[in-house]
């Protein structure tokens, strides 16, 4: 009886305010409520549990990631556009990019510094291509690509590949030697990634092998360590992407080779040859 005085005031006071209907409600609450399963990003799935090799990775690869964006003053670097050129035109196109290089003064420091620039070398119709990280004394010295004691055990790594050096082509992420072989800086990284992005443009090879955390994380954007890069397949433009230990990191580390040639025999292993 009360209550329904009670309601009979509410209605009341609802007709007072402006109300003229009231709606049934209709609305069913579950018994439970199930949270749905957030799905795994792609990219913590291929770090934290490595998928079966011979998997390749959906990394978006147009346009291409980079670490570092060029200075503001810098113009953009051109979207990445592999070209399918002639050989000739390959060879002339990489020789106006080097020319560029040779008179590049984007990173003060480096360009003082530098004996020379260190261009790249090898084929430029390379089913593979290598990018280490940056030129050291004996690179900077002699104007080539892993040469030195880290550029020794690298030929010994093509050869057990049954390839010459010749085969491949080669090239850094920086064209200058830092001082002292220090790692280069992201915005270096970004200055020099105009010519990266070209080199590999021209020779659009099948493969691009990153040597080192400092080539991997750059060439694909990301701050995984190397440890959990190897071991699968990363898409940049048309190239498959394998990443693995620098030559300089086995001369450190000899028990590493083993991981080394285990990615070699996964590269290839793709191409359909067995190591
Ligand atoms: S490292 Fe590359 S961007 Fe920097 S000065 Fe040398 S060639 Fe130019």
């Amino acid at each position: 009886m009360q209550s329904s005085r009670a309601l009979r005031q509410h209605l009341e006071s609802l007709r007072a305010a402006g109300v003229t209907h009231l709606v049934r409600a209709t609305v069913s609450i579950p018994a439970t409520v199930v949270t749905p399963a957030r799905p795994e990003p792609v990219a913590e799935v291929a770090t934290e549990s490595r998928p079966p090799r011979g998997t390749l990775l959906p990394v978006e690869p147009v346009p291409m990631p980079r670490v570092a964006k060029p200075a503001p003053t810098l113009p953009e670097p051109v979207p990445f556009q592999a070209l399918d050129l002639p050989k000739p035109e390959r060879v002339a196109q990489l020789q106006v990019l080097q020319q560029k290089v040779a008179k590049c003064v984007r990173c003060d420091e480096l360009a003082r510094t530098r004996t020379q620039t260190v261009f790249g070398v090898g084929n430029p119709e390379a089913k593979i291509l290598f990018v280490g990280e940056a030129p050291g004394a004996d690179e900077d010295k002699q104007g080539e690509p892993f040469v030195g004691r880290a550029g020794q055990l690298l030929n010994d790594i093509i050869k057990a590949c049954h390839l010459q050096r010749e085969d491949i082509y080669i090239c850094n992420v920086l064209r200058c030697r830092p001082p002292g072989n220090r790692l280069p800086s992201p915005e270096e990284a970004g200055h020099c990634r105009e010519y990266l992005d070209g080199q590999i443009a021209i020779v659009n090879p099948e493969y691009i092998v990153c040597w080192g955390s400092c080539a991997a994380q750059n060439l694909l954007g990301t701050t995984m360590p190397i440890g959990k890069l190897r071991g699968q397949f990363f898409q940049y433009g048309r190239a498959k992407v394998l990443c693995t230990y620098h030559p300089s990191y086995l001369l450190r580390n000899p028990a590493a080779k083993k991981d080394v040639w285990s990615d070699m025999k996964f590269l290839f292993q793709d191409q359909g040859i067995k190591l």
